[in-house]
């Protein structure tokens, strides 16, 4: 497992700090650093982080 600073927060302690498995023998769940509850597994949160990456790279042209 790694640890990595997500732009997501836990749903039971607002950590930002996640396990992702590294290989399939970790299986695919995604697990709070802090609290170690389960987020989600690695598909729906590629899928959650490709939404936030589209939500601020899209759809806000610069006022510059
Ligand atoms: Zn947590």
């Amino acid at each position: 497992m790694i640890r990595v600073t997500l732009e997501l927060s836990c749903s039971v302690c607002s950590h930002q700090q996640f396990y992702l498995p590294v290989n399939a023998s970790e299986g695919a769940n995604v697990r709070c650093a802090n609290c170690s509850a389960f987020k989600c597994k690695t598909l729906d949160l590629e899928k959650a982080l490709s939404a936030i990456q589209r939500s601020r790279l899209g759809h806000h042209p610069a006022a510059a």
